[in-house]
């Protein structure tokens, strides 16, 4: 059997892939299972997906502790959530990143394999959107195996109607573009990464790096007023970064108002400020702002 776990954030589809490559193997003759497991219900909080393949029936029904695969669909969880947490020495991680980021992959060369593929550039220049659940299946494919392209064709055409051509051709160009080690890495035991341990909502405030909801102690009180301020909500944005034309802005403080991260404030002299921690990229103060003041734009560009 074949134990698969995906992470991404809400949004990108991770529950969807691991659905789709579980009806692929089902149409193969296999058995197989496919579940989500879900943290924060909101667009971009991390998720967690699970995938067992096999060609016995299958009898287990809890969570995937001990992988043989992961699969990351965003590069910005391998600094929050311990992706490799139980994965099996020797184990595969399929990996979305820029070519750019790969040197964020020495920490797990030499306990495990690492395929990696740039999904989110594939996937815009496919789909025309960051979401990277089919292009890593296309990666997916080509580490593992488990299923094969043609196979994937008949669920992506149930899945996504006239959507699928292009997520077809998004699964087809991660396949190809997909760096796979030759050689299987040396099995050694996998060590937990440092920081990844539960600890109490005192100990969480002391920290520089935050936990995200799967790290904090089960049970953990939060007794403290103001703490959602230690949550910071804007460590992903889904719509770009809002950035503010004074020469248009009247301090009329929309933005504020329909703001639902509170993520920007109002100076001593009348002035909003953001606060970008906080900010979730939602575009509602663009939207909102009656005085076209905002607009949201990528991340390189200067304020
Ligand atoms: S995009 Fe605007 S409304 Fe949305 S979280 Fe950021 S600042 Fe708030
Ligand atoms: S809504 Fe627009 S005009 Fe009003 S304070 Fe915000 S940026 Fe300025």
């Amino acid at each position: 059997m074949m134990e698969i776990r995906f992470h991404g954030r809400g949004g990108q589809g991770a529950v969807t892939a691991a659905e789709l490559m579980a009806r692929a193997a089902i149409l193969d003759g296999k058995y197989a299972q496919a579940f989500p497991n879900f943290g924060p219900e909101r667009r971009g909080a991390p998720v967690t997906a699970f995938l067992r393949v096999s060609e016995q029936p299958i009898y287990l029904r809890e969570k995937i502790e001990s992988p043989d695969t992961v699969v990351v669909l965003d590069p910005t969880l391998i600094d929050l959530v311990n992706v490799a947490d139980g994965l099996k020495p020797g184990g595969m991680m399929v990996m979305n990143l820029a070519a750019s980021g790969r040197g964020a992959l020495a920490k797990y060369g030499d306990q495990f394999q690492v395929a990696a593929v740039d999904a989110s550039r594939i996937a815009v220049e496919t789909i025309g959107i960051p979401v990277t659940n089919t292009a890593i299946l296309g990666s997916l494919i080509k580490a593992c195996g488990i299923t094969s392209l043609k196979t994937m064709e008949g669920p992506m055409q149930r899945r996504f109607g006239r959507l699928a051509a292009k997520n077809l051709l998004a699964l087809q160009r991660a396949f190809e573009e997909t760096e796979v080690p030759e050689a299987p890495a040396a099995p050694s035991p996998a060590a937990p990464a440092a920081g990844q341990e539960g600890c109490t909502y005192a100990e969480l405030l002391q920290r520089e790096a935050l936990l995200v909801w799967d790290q904090l102690q089960i049970g953990c009180d939060i007794d403290l007023p103001g703490s959602t301020a230690a949550f910071h909500t804007g460590n992903w944005r889904s719509a770009g970064r809002p950035y503010i034309d004074r020469e248009k802005c009247v301090s009329c403080g929309f933005c504020h108002v329909y703001c639902p991260d509170l993520a920007m404030n109002f100076t001593d002299d009348g002035a909003i400020e953001w606060d970008h921690r906080y900010c979730k990229g939602c575009g509602i103060c663009a939207e909102e702002c009656p005085k076209g003041a905002i607009s949201m734009r990528e991340e390189s560009h200067e304020q």
